[in-house]
């Protein structure tokens, strides 16, 4: 839309100058036209007073004046000169003395000459040619008939005295220099004019100038017999009175023929500029609308440019420039049936815990490391593979032509691995972790959306296993999948309906044989049957129902702590499984630990007990590590659990500022008889207790391993030697009944608990 803006921005930049410089040349040449009609007005009412003129110059009168050269000389005029010109019009036809009337007449049409700028209206060519007609040949006209005049008056004289001897040469003289300067002009300016109208007046000037000749020679004559005379009689006046009348009207010829040409002129002068500015007018609407059409086609090819422009940002992702989810599933669809042996491939990599470093570091490093993890992985892809961004922080690569399973397999792990790393980003270092999930079809089969729904669940399998670790994927993850998502559509309704509770599993000190706490077990009551966190608790985590499930056990878990402290004097923990998402934020804890106070309940009342293998994420340990810390300072018990199986530091158990470890069942089951299990077993003790932590031992099943246990500094037992997860109510009997385990160890009593 910008770029369209600037276009017709510079389109009236250039165009609004071109037309502002057009509109003054319009002007300019629409203004010489009408001085053009103002010059041709000016001829037109020469050419009607010439004839008045003439025969006022050889008849001495002017008979008839036309009512319409009155008329034009004043329109012609205008307001400002009319009177002037009708003035002079008047004057040249009323004058008695035909000397004085011819040189009004000679006034007007020099006049008219000047108004109707007949100098500068032509060509260079014809500028003169207004002073030859109106002023020269005029002059010509005056004195020739002031010759003849003369010739008339002197033949009726009786004496010619000095005077008269003398005014005739001077005379002659003024008529002679008018008419050769007249001839020499003719010769002179016509020489240079061409057209056909240019060889007619060069043929009148040639007549002129024979008459002009042919006139002297008769002026001659009466001037040497003026000189020589002596009366009238003596003067040779008749030759040139004769001579008169022909030399006037050879030189109206040239006159006419002067006129004729100026006008022709003229009109074509006026023609020309009218076919220019038509031209012009012409041209400038081409270019207008050549300039129009250009922008329309420019600013059409912009908005095909846009539209491209759209097109590919609907296959390309703007992050990091790779083709999008709908440029994989174009490409998909298009791969051509995969050729014998041939299979094609597909992994999506996603980096773990992503929201996490989102909001830890800000979206501006997120961007970055999703750009760097694009980078990085198409350096690693082969040329013909298609790498694609997905979504958030999902990566699809498309092998199209696989040859080698395994070969695939190795490549992505390689890639698992070499993404994950440590990576500075503005200033900071960030772990990323990957995981991958392959999907590779039969051989021979053509490309479907569903390979990558088929890929995206070995993925899900690939996270559950752990950083950077791959899956490949079987159809049993379908299955499953299918299977999960039943169950958690279930399990919403189940948690509404309150049929999702915690069972208690009681733990026992060893030495004592009292109950010192219970571990809320999640069970769903359905129709009098039971089902086990087994059989929903991974659809749960899958559909992300974790946090309402916990909360629910939660809650009942607090209910059960108020009715024990209000009906007991015992001091028991009640164990609560947390997971990741409650030990990832700082609020969760705080709000945990402020849901507790207001119960009127002490946080030790609670024992939290994290998976030991919920560390092992990397990336998401410190936070995790910090969260678990602030719930000890918070008065929480905290217990380590499936202790042994997640490789924890010594490191670590002292940072989280663990309670106790919770020994997995596996070091536990038949330690008894088992001499390698046993030192396992004892080094796990021996490390917990060098550390000052408490340890309890899960899933006791036998008497002897109890006895193993204890001689071996084990502080509390759980399992069904002493009892399977109960009901709260059958808890609460459980634990009123306390004096009955006083008699532990032994075996009989505590199965008479359970029964
Ligand atoms: P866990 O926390 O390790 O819980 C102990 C599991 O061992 C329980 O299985 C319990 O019934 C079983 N058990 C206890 N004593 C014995 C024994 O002597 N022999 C044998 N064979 N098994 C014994 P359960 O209730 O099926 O729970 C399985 C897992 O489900 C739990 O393992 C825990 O990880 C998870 N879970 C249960 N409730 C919750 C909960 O509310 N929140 C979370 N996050 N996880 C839970
Ligand atoms: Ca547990
Ligand atoms: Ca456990």
């Amino acid at each position: 839309m910008h770029i369209r803006g600037w276009l017709t921005g510079l389109i009236v930049f250039l165009l609004a100058p071109s037309l502002l410089f057009a509109s003054l040349w319009f002007y300019n040449k629409l203004s010489s036209v009408s001085a053009i009609d103002k010059s041709l007005d000016g001829l037109h009412i020469t050419q009607a007073l010439g004839p008045l003129i003439q025969e006022k110059a050889i008849t001495g009168t002017v008979r008839h004046i036309p009512a319409s050269l009155r008329s034009q000389l004043t329109g012609f005029g205008g307001p400002e000169r009319a009177k002037y010109l009708s003035d002079l019009l008047d004057k040249f036809t009323t004058e008695k003395d035909v000397n004085l009337s011819l040189k009004q007449g000679r006034e007007l049409a020099l006049a008219i000459t000047q108004m109707a700028r007949l100098t500068t209206a032509g060509s260079y060519e014809t500028s003169k040619l207004p002073y030859l007609l109106n002023d020269m040949l005029l002059s010509v006209v005056i004195e020739s008939s002031k010759m003849a005049e003369n010739a008339r008056r002197l033949s009726k004289r009786d004496t010619i005295n000095v005077w008269d001897k003398m005014s005739i040469p001077v005379q002659g003289g003024q008529f002679k220099v008018a008419a050769d300067g007249a001839a020499r002009e003719t010769v002179q300016y016509f020489e240079y004019l061409k057209g056909p109208h240019a060889d007619n007046l060069r043929q009148k000037a040639v007549q002129y100038r024979s008459a002009n000749v042919q006139f002297q020679t008769k002026g001659s004559k009466l001037l040497s017999s003026t000189i020589k005379g002596a009366t009238g009689k003596d003067i040779i006046s008749e030759p040139v009175i004769a001579a008169h009348p022909e030399l006037i009207h050879a030189t109206f010829m040239l006159w006419q023929e002067i006129l004729d040409y100026l006008n022709e002129n003229l009109e074509q002068q006026r023609s020309q500029t009218l076919f220019a500015v038509s031209l012009a007018g012409f041209v400038g609407a081409l270019v207008i609308f050549g300039a129009f059409g250009i922008a329309v086609a420019l600013s059409r090819a912009l908005a095909d440019r846009t539209q491209q422009e759209f097109e590919n940002l609907g296959f390309h992702d703007p992050l990091t420039g790779l083709p999008n989810r709908r440029a994989l599933l174009d490409k998909m669809r298009d791969l051509p049936q995969s050729e014998d042996g041939q299979r094609i491939g597909l992994i999506v990599f996603d980096l773990r815990q992503f929201k996490k470093i989102n909001n830890q570091y800000g979206d501006q490093t997120g961007d970055a490391i999703l750009r760097l993890v694009g980078e990085q992985l198409t350096c690693l892809a082969e040329p013909e593979d298609f790498l694609s961004r997905t979504g958030g922080s999902e990566f699809v690569l498309l092998r199209p032509a696989l040859q080698d399973h395994s070969q695939f397999e190795r490549f992505a792990k390689k890639v698992a691995q070499s993404l994950a790393k440590e990576r500075p980003v503005d200033g900071q270092k960030v772990v990323v972790e990957v995981n991958a999930g392959l999907y590779i079809n039969q051989a021979g089969s053509s490309a479907t959306d569903r390979m990558l729904i088929d890929a995206t669940l070995a993925l899900r399998s690939a996270k559950k296993k752990g950083p950077r670790k791959t899956a490949i994927f079987v159809p049993e993850m379908r299955a499953v999948f299918e299977e999960h998502s039943e169950t958690a559509n279930e399990l919403l309704d189940a948690i509404d309906e309150g049929n999702i509770v915690p069972w208690f599993q009681p733990q026992v000190d060893i030495n004592t044989g009292k109950i010192v706490g219970a571990e809320a077990l999640v069970r769903w009551v359905d129709n009098g049957g039971v089902r086990y966190p087994g059989s929903f608790l991974p659809a749960a985590e899958d559909a992300g129902y974790m946090k309402l499930i916990e909360a629910t056990v939660r809650q009942q878990a607090f209910n059960l702590a108020t009715t024990l402290n209000t009906q007991t004097d015992r001091c028991i923990h009640l164990g609560l499984n947390v997971s990741a998402d409650l030990l990832g934020s700082a609020k969760a804890a705080d709000a945990l630990h402020q849901t507790v106070l207001d119960l009127g309940l002490k946080p030790s009342d609670f024992s939290l007990e994290i998976l030991e293998a919920v560390m092992i994420d990397e990336t998401a340990a410190d936070p995790i590590k910090e969260n678990i810390a602030h719930l000890s300072d918070l008065g929480f018990f905290i217990e380590l659990d499936d202790f042994g199986t997640g490789h924890s530091s010594i490191s670590s158990l002292r940072d989280l500022h663990v309670d106790r470890v919770k020994i997995d069942r596996s070091f536990v089951s038949g330690v008894n008889n088992k001499p390698d299990l046993q030192k396992f077993t004892s080094a796990l003790i021996n490390l917990a207790k060098s550390l000052d932590i408490s340890v309890l031992a899960e899933g006791v099943e036998t008497e002897e391993e109890r006895c193993w246990l204890q001689q071996n500094g084990c502080d509390v037992i759980q399992g069904f030697l002493i009892s399977k997860a109960v009901p709260q109510e059958q808890l609460m009997t459980m634990i009123l009944r306390q004096d009955i385990l006083k008699t532990l160890p032994s075996t009989e009593t505590l199965h008479a608990v359970q029964a």
